[in-house]
């Protein structure tokens, strides 16, 4: 009995020595990925103006400049603003507003037609140092859906606002408010009537058909600070119903951001990237399987989108200026611009 409590104590010591050696190790770990994560790229701005059946053979070669153009306009814009020393979210919403306010894409101006012949937009901002985000759904009157998404971030204690409601806030707020006229274009309107053509034709595959091209618009930005956001615009999908609404204003789907993994905007059919949480999963696989932002894109649009039938794409950039631009589709508007130099693309291999 004696000889049991004389090793009591020492099977205590022990066994408190050995986690403690466990806790450092653990601590070391800690601080190495902590360390790698904090080491701040260069200012970057990452742009997307939508995925889809893309294909050199069905495009112009004036209507390929006038992408290339619009893209690098969006690029430099938003570039100059992190050059003056510009936050991360400034420079996204200014990048996007540029394609907002061009027909080629499917956001502000350009928007796709719901089935009742309107525009309902949506958008959403995160802020990947605050972790604040901000969104408005189904909106019909607002000029820059992203700014107002905006607003709803820094003005507002809520997340996201729709339809009617967040049109008051946005003209609260003192935005430019327009008729839903503003956004439509011959271009979008005839997609509409195609669509409803391949609807009433009961033996042709609809979803086919819509999988043709999305062209949602979004950035993502590295700033001096070092800190990420990200912003994602759309008129979601062309014959959508009466207040169907997407994954671009969806924190965690469409659109997220964190300093300590990575910002995301995505686009494409954004009733899988909702179910998919496929903007968070990008980050979250990061952290969990500390793997980079570009093996993470990879897995989830390559991998689990390609295997659940969603198709689309995604931009993302980590703090260290690492970009990831990757889509399971034929191709995707894209661009991004680090070191003063912009780069822009629009087909699979390029
Ligand atoms: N993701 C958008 C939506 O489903 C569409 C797109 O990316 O163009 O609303």
């Amino acid at each position: 009995m004696k000889a049991y409590l004389r090793i009591v104590p020492i099977l205590i010591v022990s066994i408190l020595f050995t986690s403690c050696i466990k806790d450092e190790k653990t601590e070391q770990i800690v601080e190495s990925k902590a360390e790698k994560s904090n080491k701040v790229g260069s200012i970057t701005l990452v742009i997307h103006g939508g995925a889809g059946t893309i294909l050199k053979k069905n495009m112009t070669p004036e209507k390929e400049q006038a992408y290339r153009k619009k893209l690098d306009e969006a690029l430099q814009t938003g570039y100059a603003i992190l050059e003056e020393g510009g936050t991360s979210m400034s420079a996204v919403v200014a990048a996007i507003q540029v394609m907002e306010e061009s027909p080629l894409f499917n956001s502000g101006i350009g928007a796709v037609y719901t089935h009742e012949g309107r525009n309902e937009l949506d958008a959403s901002v995160m802020d990947g140092n605050t972790g604040k985000a901000g969104a408005v759904a189904g909106v019909t009157t607002i000029k820059s859906p992203i700014r107002a998404a905006l607003e709803v971030m820094n003005n507002s204690p809520h997340v996201m606002m729709a339809g009617p409601g967040a049109e008051t806030f946005a003209e609260e707020q003192g935005l430019e408010m327009v008729d839903n006229s503003y956004f439509g274009t011959e271009r979008r309107k005839k997609a509409l009537e195609k669509a409803l053509e391949k609807e009433a034709d009961k033996t042709s595959d609809l979803l086919q058909y819509q999988d043709w091209k999305y062209g949602t618009v979004g950035a993502v930005a590295l700033d001096k600070d070092g800190n990420l956001a990200a912003g994602t615009s759309t008129g979601g999908m062309t014959n959508k119903r009466y207040g169907r609404i997407g994954d671009s204003p969806i924190i965690g789907a469409g659109t997220f951001a964190e300093n300590i993994s990575c910002g995301v905007s995505a686009t494409g059919h954004g009733e899988y990237f909702i179910r998919n949480a496929v903007a968070y999963d990008i980050a979250a696989r990061m952290k969990y399987l500390n793997i980079s932002v570009e093996e993470s894109a990879k897995e989830v649009i390559q991998k689990k989108l390609v295997d659940k039938g969603g198709s689309g794409g995604v931009i993302c950039l980590d703090r260290s200026g690492n970009i990831a631009m990757e889509f399971n589709t034929l191709g995707m508007y894209r661009g991004y611009m680090q070191n003063g130099e912009a780069h822009v693309f629009i087909y699979k291999n390029e």
